[in-house]
């Protein structure tokens, strides 16, 4: 939020040859369009607090000078080609002073509330209570406590701000102990605010979310003003002056907007900062109706987003009209963070996955994620997903939605590789010397090394076996019986040793929420309660068991594999640049995490199987006419009493690999069934990078 106006920020403009040019044209486009805008601004701040202002502050006497804090404005979001996904829109916002509406201030905020209603217009409102009857809490933990952690790992109980409030209130005798009502406290609530009503209807229950949301800011701040309603409409402007009410006033103020509909579970959300979060905010100097990141980048970057605030000093007369106003310190306008992510590659991967559920008719979920050889996120989508820009409005269908499309699948979705696993055991044992490129196991289709327990290859129930088999052959063919017989040859120990050096069942580092998944073994097991039986070593092997990852950590482990060993965490922070765009203030550096030490012979033989796999007829269909040549594996997970979980990972090119990809079909069937999305996006990624040839994308803006 900010009233403060940047000549050099948000100066995106259409790409021209000279850029020198491009600058002169665009700074003076800039200048007239805000030159307009202020004008518009002062003219209607002098009618609202000039004008109009001696009658709306009729009953006030008083002159003051006070202090305000004010947010600089936020920086953009770009991807990789430096579009702009996310930018501010300047607009108004209604501010409310209660100090200014007096004993008035329940009938003002009625009116105003009413014309909300009729204007469409929404508001703040944190007070964890149902809109209407029957009156519940909206949230079942802490509600007027919470349990924190100190670094001593000692716990203590804390009040919430709403627990705070109600013991100044007295609604609660303590907020530890707080055993009241919704309605109660409602009830509770009109009492002390003087809101006279003979029952409790949504009307009454909106006014008390107002005066609450007062009540918190007047606890905390010296200044009594705060920010009821961002990017009104200039009907709704020319409505609240009208009615000329005391206290209510118009500022400008800038929103985000999103250039983009895909990509939401990456960008994030904003919103005012909680009662949780205030503590930590107040701490940086955020003014307290500052609007921060909820979570995605807006969340994860926002220290660079943000800037920094700065006070500003108001001089009054006792109409409450501005007569002067300084800076004490300026705001600062927040850096730009530049991500990783290729936004059309990911439109294009959202647009796949939508299309592929869509046609197996069920309500279940995908996801896909795109890496380069450093850990850089070039896609990462999950469906079913939302509009960041209509969040609000559908967040109660969202909720309730029980596909879960505010689930990130891509980072938090777990799933069981299957068979795509089956090259951590081939690594497993080629680099432990169990096996060399040309050992050969033979496969009968039955496993018969323990007498009571004999597995079968899956080309046994279709009455076959693959014979003699070497690892490259038995990565193309998914023998069964190869990575049993290797898998109990490693052991477990071993097995878990490499999967945990593949950055599997871990954190992959991303700055997104994650899931960490389980590595089967009997540590998994006996956390889950069971016992470990030496014959689940087999079935670990072939990816099944407790092996559970998320699409990210799949990714990851294709692109350690293919790049020698060396796993790097994954990211999507390319850069930040200053406000102006002039300057790359932050760079981020590839994290090497763990080298797996794997003998390069070996890493050719594993990567032969993936290769021969893509050329056999079933997958070269899709692959054949791509202008690079493809390593992949297929991986298919039973679900019990469901459809099959598909799975499919592969890298391109195969001589010199760039991209690592991982794709997850809740009830997909089978993996194969998912290599014509991985074609479509290598070809869609390739044929950007062929357009973008070897032409440097820095510093350009595009639309
Ligand atoms: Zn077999």
């Amino acid at each position: 939020m900010s009233r403060f106006i940047d000549f050099n920020a948000n100066n995106k403009d259409t790409h021209t040859e000279d850029e020198g040019h491009r600058l002169r044209v665009r700074s003076a486009l800039l200048m007239v369009f805000f030159a307009c805008l202020l004008l518009d601004f002062c003219s209607i701040l002098y009618r609202l607090q000039v004008v109009e202002g001696a009658q709306w502050r009729a009953n006030a006497n008083y002159n003051v000078t006070q202090s305000e804090t004010v947010d600089g404005v936020r920086g953009d979001i770009l991807d990789r080609n430096g579009r702009v996904l996310v930018s501010n829109q300047l607009g108004y916002a209604v501010e409310l002073d209660t100090s200014l509406m007096g004993e008035h201030t329940n009938e003002v905020l009625s009116q105003l509330l009413a014309l909300c209603q009729e204007e469409g217009v929404e508001w703040s409102d944190t007070l964890p209570v149902s809109k209407q009857a029957p009156w519940t809490y909206t949230k079942e933990e802490n509600l007027f406590a919470y349990i924190s952690e100190g670094e001593d790992g000692k716990t203590q109980t804390l009040p919430t701000q709403l627990g705070k409030l109600a013991e100044e209130y007295e609604w609660v005798k303590s907020a530890e102990t707080a055993q009241i009502s919704a309605q109660e406290l409602l009830e509770a609530m009109c009492e002390s605010f003087s809101v006279e009503t003979e029952e409790l209807t949504p009307q009454v229950r909106e006014l008390l979310g107002v005066l609450y949301e007062v009540a918190l800011r007047q606890k905390e701040i010296t200044y009594n003003t705060y920010t009821f309603a961002t990017d009104v409409s200039i009907s709704f402007i020319t409505r609240v002056k009208e009615l000329g009410l005391p206290g209510v006033s118009i500022v400008s103020s800038t929103s985000r907007v999103y250039n983009t509909t895909s990509a939401a579970h990456v960008l994030g959300r904003m919103g005012l900062i909680s009662a949780e979060e205030w503590p930590t905010y107040q701490g940086l100097g955020y003014p307290m109706n500052a609007y921060v990141g909820k979570d995605g980048v807006e969340l994860a970057f926002e220290s660079y987003l943000h800037g920094a605030s700065g006070t500003r000093l108001l001089e009054t007369d006792e109409n409450g009209a501005v007569i002067s106003q300084q800076w004490q310190t300026e705001p600062q306008p927040g850096n730009h963070v530049v991500l990783t992510l290729d936004s059309d590659l990911q439109a294009h991967t959202e647009q796949l996955l939508a299309d592929f559920v869509q046609k197996l008719d069920t309500s279940a979920g995908a996801a896909a994620v795109m890496l380069d050889m450093s850990g850089g996120v070039l896609a990462l989508a999950s469906y079913p997903t939302y509009d960041l820009s209509t969040y609000t409005e559908d967040y109660n269908d969202l909720l309730a939605d029980p596909a879960k499309p505010l689930l990130n699948r891509a980072t938090q979705g777990i799933y069981a590789p299957g068979s795509t696993f089956k090259m951590v055991t081939a690594v497993a044992g080629l680099t432990e010397g169990l096996i060399t490129p040309s050992s050969t196991t033979y496969c009968s289709g039955i496993y018969t090394y323990y007498p009571d327990y004999q597995p079968r290859c899956w080309i046994y129930n279709q009455g076959g076996s693959h014979g003699t088999e070497n690892v490259s052959e038995a990565i193309k063919d998914s023998c069964n019986i190869f990575f049993y017989d290797l898998g109990r040859r490693l052991g477990i120990d071993k097995l878990v040793e490499y999967a945990t050096a593949f950055g599997l069942g871990n954190y992959t580092g991303i700055e997104l929420p994650e899931s960490k998944g389980t590595i089967a073994g009997p540590e998994t097991t006996e956390k889950l309660g069971g016992v470990w039986y030496a014959g689940q070593t087999l079935s670990a092997a072939i990816g099944q068991d407790n092996n559970q990852f998320t699409p990210i950590q799949l990714a990851n482990y294709v692109a350690t594999l293919v790049n020698g060993g060396n796993r790097y965490e994954t990211h999507l922070l390319k850069e930040v640049k200053s406000s102006d765009y002039t300057q790359v203030v932050y760079e981020y550096e590839p994290q090497l995490k763990a080298t797996i030490d794997i003998d390069p012979e070996d890493l050719a033989a594993v990567k032969q199987g993936m290769y021969d796999l893509s050329q056999t007829a079933s997958m070269a269909q899709y692959f054949a006419d791509l202008p690079v040549s493809v390593g992949c594996k297929t991986g298919t997970a039973e679900v019990q009493g469901s459809d099959a979980n598909a799975t499919f990972v592969c890298f391109a090119p195969y001589d010199d690999p760039q991209v690592a990809l991982c794709l997850v079909a809740e009830k997909g069937s089978a993996g194969g069934n998912l290599a014509a999305l991985a074609a479509s996006m290598l070809r869609e990624y390739f044929a950007a990078e062929d357009n973008l040839g070897t032409t440097s994308q820095e510093n350009t803006l595009l639309h």
